[in-house]
Order: C-alpha cells, then structure tokens, then sequence
C-alpha cells in the first residue's frame, strides 16, 4: 500500500514543525542577552510533539539540558541523547537512584527525604552524582521549604557525599506578570540561594524567560513557549504556531430549522442550516468542554479562510461544524478543515473550554496521523 493511500485512512493528521519549535527556543535563548544557558522543557511528550524528534532538533540548534517530569520520560530521553544533560522534575522516587544514576539522569530532589536519600546514596557509591535541588518559594508543590533547604545545604552528612549541580525553583503566577507572587518568589529565590554561590540557579519557566533578566539567573526553563503557547495571558504571544491538526470532513448535510444537533439536543438550529461532520472527537484529544449550545458558544474551526463554529455536543469521535456561511465548493467531502494551527490558535479555542492552550498539546492526537513538516505541507 501507498503512504497515500495509508493516510487517507486517518480521520485526522497531526502537523508538527521542528523547524518552528527550534526558532521559538532560539527567540528564547536571544532573549538572555547572551548569558545564562536556555533550557528546554520536554515533559508529557514534548507537550504532544513528540519527545524523540523534538528533543533531538533542539539538540542540533544547540539545545543542551533538558527537562522531563517522571523518570521513564528521562529514561526513553536518555536513548534518544547520549551527550544530553537530563533532569527529571519530579525528583526521586524511593530507591530509584541507582537506575537514574546508571542512565546519568539528575533528579531535582524535592523533598529532604529525597536529599537524603540522594546524599547517602552518593556516600555508598564514593561519588557525587549530579542533582538539582528545589526550593520552594511559594507554589507548595514539589520544593524543599527555606528552613529545609538551608538545614540540608548546611548538613555535613549531605553537603560531604553530595554537591548540588543546580539550584531551582517554580514560579506560580507567571501567566500575570503583574501578580505580586512573581516578585516575592524572586526574591526570596534571590536571598536563599546567594550563600550558595558558585551552583547555577533556575528560576524560569516561559513566562520568567519572557518576564525579563532579573527571573533569568543561570539557566532557564521554558515549554509551553517552545510550542507556540501563549505563557503570559495579558501580552500578545511572540512565538510562531508548531502545530496543525486537520479533521476530515465525512459528510455536509442540512438541519431544518428548529431541529438539534448532537448529544443532548443542546444546540438547536435557528436557521435551516448546513452542516459538515468531521472525523475528530474528545477521544481525539478536542476537548468535549468547548462544545456549543443554545446557552453557550463553542470553539470553531477554519476552512480556507473561513471561521466554521461547532454546533452542539463534542462527540467521542466527532464534530460538527456551522457550514452555513461559507462557499459550498469548500466544503467537500474528504476535504480537510483545520482544527487547531496557525489558524486556529490554542490559547483560543482553550478559552472556550475554559482551560489552557497546554491542556490542549497534551491531549492531542494518539489517533491522528502525525507528519512532520512545514504547517502549510
Ligand atoms: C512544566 C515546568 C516548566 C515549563 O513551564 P512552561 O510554563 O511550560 O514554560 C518549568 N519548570 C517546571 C518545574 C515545570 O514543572
């Protein structure tokens, strides 16, 4: 069988462009004025662009340490670079630390238990092994509290097997530069953390990278920004669309109107009405909240040009679009309509399900053929 033929049988694809992902990590690292290294944040699968390509295209632009969240994201990285230095968010989980060791994985070490166990298995073995050390400044997630990290950066039992190779923390109102956190968070990073000089510090996420140099310290951190997301909600988003996602069109057919359409009959047509059903559903990774109905808008799609919103309920495997307005040869059956892309921007249609354009890479397309390419392929 043709690769054409194979994809005709998909009822959406997924386009993915390195190429965007490596200018928006250049964009970034241009914005550190040339000190300070950038980072880059590669959980959940590259935030659904795929860990093994994305990775190693930002290897090639010059990308050289790297951020997953669990330890099996930091193993199947390692695989894919060798020469990478890796850290796993989420710490170390209880008697991992000879496997993450084995694969020259650093855990950021969240908790003092967690340092503990790092530093004593660093005495066993005679050597420091690398590791990050979290504070937290105020997010109360993962981070060993002020009084914690400076008992345990003070500690002869720790400080003698093991040194740390990086000092970070998480800001937790980046998306609002103008939230008061950002700066409290800052500081105190600032203060607890200068006894300790001579050990990088990681502040910044993609909204501490876009937030200016006094969040950059040693090393930064970004993600969502690498991908084209919008990290701060108040400001236009300087980072170009990675990705498409195109849903065929199955059928185009009429509502008469004051009938429904969808689960529910919660969308009723107020005109006759011209519909087109297309192959993507919340199983697709749509996500179902940004739905229409009588009482409330939903998202919308593009075809060539024009906006098509969705009418009624988002299906497991399905949507339908409000085809009415736009010229009937451009609705064809087959033809692909663009979900989600340069177009149809994620931040956007995330704020029709009432979430985050992140909330929408990460649940994308475990069902769409995935191309890698120019958006426009
Ligand atoms: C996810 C994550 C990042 C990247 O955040 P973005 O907002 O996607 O840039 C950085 N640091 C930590 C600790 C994270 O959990």
């Amino acid at each position: 069988m043709q690769s054409g033929d194979s994809d005709s049988l998909f009822g959406g694809r997924l386009t993915i462009d390195l190429d965007a992902i490596a200018g928006n990590w250049r964009l970034l690292r241009d914005r550190l004025g040339g000190t300070g290294e950038c980072a880059a944040t590669v959980k959940a699968d590259a935030y659904g662009t795929g860990l093994d390509h994305t990775a190693k295209r930002l290897f090639a632009e010059g990308c050289r340490t790297f951020f997953v969240a669990v330890p099996t994201e930091a193993v199947a990285l390692r695989t894919s670079l060798p020469g990478a230095t890796i850290y796993a968010l989420d710490g170390l989980f209880p008697g991992t630390a000879p496997i993450l060791a084995e694969n020259d994985i650093r855990p950021v070490l969240g908790s003092y238990p967690e340092v503990q166990e790092w530093a004593a298995f660093c005495k066993t073995a005679g050597r420091s092994f690398k590791a990050a050390v979290h504070l937290d400044t105020g997010i109360h997630r993962l981070g060993l509290s002020r009084e914690e990290f400076e008992a345990a950066l003070n500690d002869p039992d720790i400080t003698g097997p093991f040194t740390p190779s990086l000092l970070m923390s998480h800001l937790a109102c980046g998306s609002d530069p103008a939230h008061p956190m950002n700066r409290r968070q800052r500081e105190l990073f600032a203060h607890v953390t200068a006894p300790f000089a001579g050990i990088p510090r990681s502040l910044a996420n993609s909204a501490g990278v876009l937030m200016g140099p006094e969040f950059h310290f040693d090393l930064v951190r970004p993600g969502i920004s690498l991908f084209g997301g919008q990290a701060i909600e108040t400001e236009p988003n300087p980072m170009q669309p990675v990705a498409k996602v195109e849903a065929r069109i199955m059928i185009v057919r009429s509502v008469p109107e004051g009938d429904t359409i969808g689960y529910g009959a919660k969308q009723t047509a107020t005109r006759p009405l011209r519909n087109a059903v297309v192959a993507a559903g919340y199983a697709d990774g749509m996500l179902r909240r940004a739905g229409s109905s009588d009482d409330r808008p939903g998202g919308y799609a593009m075809i060539e040009g024009h906006k098509a919103p969705l009418l009624g309920r988002i299906s497991m495997d399905m949507i339908t679009l409000d085809v009415t307005d736009i010229p009937e040869h451009l609705v064809r059956r087959g033809a692909f309509v663009e979900m989600m892309g340069p177009n149809v921007a994620a931040a956007d249609l995330a704020a029709y399900a009432e979430t985050i354009d992140y909330e929408y890479l990460t649940s994308l397309g475990r069902r769409f053929h995935r191309r890698y390419g120019p958006l426009n392929l």
